[in-house]
């Protein structure tokens, strides 16, 4: 932002010196062409024409343009109030010296005696006030508004020409349906308010860069067939306080008169961030914005039918206030591209492009794992560039290999690239999870297992509760347990060794034999007691330590029952994956050839088996 505005002046100095050096070259070539001829004074003149020197004089207005015999030419001027011969008669000129010299007199054009009057003093307002047109219009054009600090830089995507509909965005089909309800709040409004129900607010997506938030953003207003206002958070946070917070203030008030209507905010983790934990001080017109933001959307009446959706790929860093009921209630996580859905993306790029008859597009999909839609998307672009580099009619198959690489080298890639390898031990290892949770009796049903990474973890493994349960036993624990190790026992099994990958699954195993200790009294060793109290720290929200309350002979004995329970879900997990080899190879082996397997397909696919459930 401040480089703009360092920009823009830059630009109108060049403009307004430039304009100047014109016009003062203008000026001069004309100055000097009317100098050409010498000045003459009246008595200089007088005694020419006596000596019988002049040839010819013009006159026009108080200009004379004088002819001498000699050939060369010269300027006078008279005195205003008086003829030419009063004049040259009060300068002592002969009557008959006079008379031999030819006088012309021409009128002074009505337009040429208004030139000379107006142009010294209108010329130099114009001017100006033509550097000041553009001086306004850079300022408006450019993004920096320098003379309208206060207004938001909203932009608006209304035309017909760019809408995109949910046709345009490839594979993420779970956040699609997500959406789907808030395109029919935004299309029938009615329906819900006659319900009594109270239209959402806000709806954060999550998820990697590149992973189409944006543009799924301006799919929904499209499919909604509303206006889309689209304002990047970043953009608030300028070099004065205050400005953030009345841009928020227009922005809303823009979004409400178009109502309905959704309000885009971008990357909102760079107002949205935790306020007042930054130990290092806050920032001040980071959380001015961020209040103003909550205060807007409070403000909204029960039928206002106007939803925010934000961005970020930050969702670890947002202030809690913006998660609260009536804010950002809703949240739709993005995923990178499985296998299937990358294809989707390539063909969907690929419309416009001539592609050779022999192009795979499901191979180009299968060597790009961990990439993002935009890397997609930036793929087939580079693959056409590359076409028409080698003047070929069509993009062929090498063209889209060559690109995989250059993407995968691109400056803008910061995400990790997969290997082979990798994927492999990732593919054990979430098959490690999924196949303890599937042997545990107590353990909650495979919703998910994928091994497109999700944030840092290599995949995932989303097992979710039957119900929503409230109350755990002692049992479901240690059979969490055992399915958090699941996946470190399968690497270790397979590959013999293990990966930074199962360092997330160990802090929660120990994590949750813990809590088994020294929250809930689920040890029999030391019994129904709980050890330690936490502090939550009010103004922090968050709970920042313990205070030790118990010796040092029973902090060894807490150890040992932590020991004790890690342990134990260490053995369990160990048998069911080596006695089970079968099945974990079969679970890696099609997570590696598809990636996703959703509850259905896992259940399919271990139902084979005839697996008997086991207890922990
Ligand atoms: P984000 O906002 O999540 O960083 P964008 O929405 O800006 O990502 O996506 C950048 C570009 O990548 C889009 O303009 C589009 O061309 C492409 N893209 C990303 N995801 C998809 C998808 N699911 N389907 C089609 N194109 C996609
Ligand atoms: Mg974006
Ligand atoms: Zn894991």
């Amino acid at each position: 932002m401040k480089n703009n505005i360092n920009n823009l002046l830059y630009k109108n100095i060049l403009w307004a010196t430039m304009t100047l050096l014109i016009l003062a070259i203008a000026f001069s070539f004309l100055f000097t062409q009317s100098k050409a001829p010498t000045e003459l004074t009246i008595s200089a003149l007088a005694e020419k024409i006596n000596k019988g020197e002049v040839e010819k004089i013009i006159v026009s207005g108080n200009n004379l343009a004088i002819d001498l015999k000699n050939g060369e030419k010269a300027v006078a001027k008279k005195e205003t109030e008086l003829g030419l011969s009063q004049t040259l008669n009060n300068y002592g000129v002969n009557y008959s010296a006079l008379q031999a010299v030819a006088l012309e007199v021409k009128d002074e054009s009505g337009f040429q005696f208004w030139v000379g009057i107006l142009l010294p003093t209108i010329l130099p307002l114009i001017v100006i006030g033509v550097m000041f047109w553009l001086i306004f219009r850079q300022a408006k054009s450019g993004a920096a508004q320098a003379f309208s600090f206060g207004r938001a830089n909203i932009k608006m995507f209304h035309s017909f020409k760019d809408r995109i509909t949910f046709k345009d965005v490839a594979g993420l089909k779970e956040a699609k349906q997500e959406l789907e309800e808030v395109v029919d709040f935004l299309k029938n409004p009615k329906k819900f308010l006659e319900m009594g129900a109270r239209i959402p607010r806000g709806v954060l997506l999550m998820g990697a860069p590149g992973t189409g938030k944006t543009l799924l953003a301006r799919a929904v207003a499209g499919e909604a067939n509303v206006p889309f206002f689209h304002l990047s958070a970043s953009e608030f946070v300028e070099m004065f306080v205050g400005v953030g917070a009345s841009r928020t203030r227009d922005a809303f008030a823009t979004a409400k008169k178009a109502a309905p209507s959704i309000l885009f905010i971008d990357e909102i983790d760079a107002v949205g961030r935790e306020r007042g934990a930054g130990l290092g001080g806050g920032h001040d017109e980071r959380e001015q914005t961020l209040n103003q933001i909550l205060v807007e959307m409070d403000g909204f009446d029960r039928d206002t039918n106007v939803i925010v959706l934000a961005a970020t790929n930050r969702p670890d860093i947002l202030d809690r206030a913006l998660l609260r009921p009536g804010r950002f209630d809703r949240r739709v996580f993005l995923d990178l591209p499985d296998i299937k859905d990358r294809e989707e993306i390539l063909k969907l790029h690929a419309e416009e492009k001539p592609l050779a008859k022999d192009v795979d597009l499901k191979k180009v999909a299968v060597r790009t794992p961990g990439f993002s839609g935009a890397d997609l998307a930036n793929l087939m672009n580079e693959s056409a560039i590359l076409a028409a580099r080698h003047n070929h009619k069509l993009v062929a198959q090498e063209d889209l290999y060559n690109s995989i690489e250059k993407v995968l080298l691109g400056p803008e890639r910061k995400n990790r690239v997969i290997t082979e390898k990798e994927k492999e031990i990732t593919a054990y290892h979430e098959a490690g999870h999924a196949l303890v949770a599937a042997s545990l009796k107590d353990a909650d049903p495979v919703h998910k297992v994928s091994i497109v990474s999700r944030g840092r973890a290599g995949g995932y493994t989303l097992k979710l509760p039957v119900e929503e349960l409230h109350l755990r036993s002692r049992t479901q624990f240690l059979t969490d347990i055992a399915v958090a190790l699941g996946g470190f026992v399968a690497e270790k099994f397979v590959f013999g060794d293990i990966s930074t990958g199962a360092s997330n699954d160990i802090k929660e195993a120990s994590k949750l034999a813990r809590a088994l200790v020294t929250q809930y009294g689920m040890s029999e060793e030391l019994g129904p007691q709980t050890f330690g109290e936490s502090h939550e720290l009010i103004f922090l929200g968050k709970e920042l330590g313990g205070e030790k309350n118990y010796s040092e002979t029973v902090a060894t004995k807490i150890d040992e029952e932590v020991k004790n329970f890690i342990d134990r879900g260490f053995e369990s997990a160990k048998k069911i994956i080596s006695s089970r080899k079968k099945v974990l190879d079969a679970i890696a082996k099609t997570l590696i050839e598809k990636e996703t397997l959703e509850r259905e397909e896992f259940d399919k696919l271990v139902g084979g088996f005839k697996l008997k459930p086991l207890a922990i």
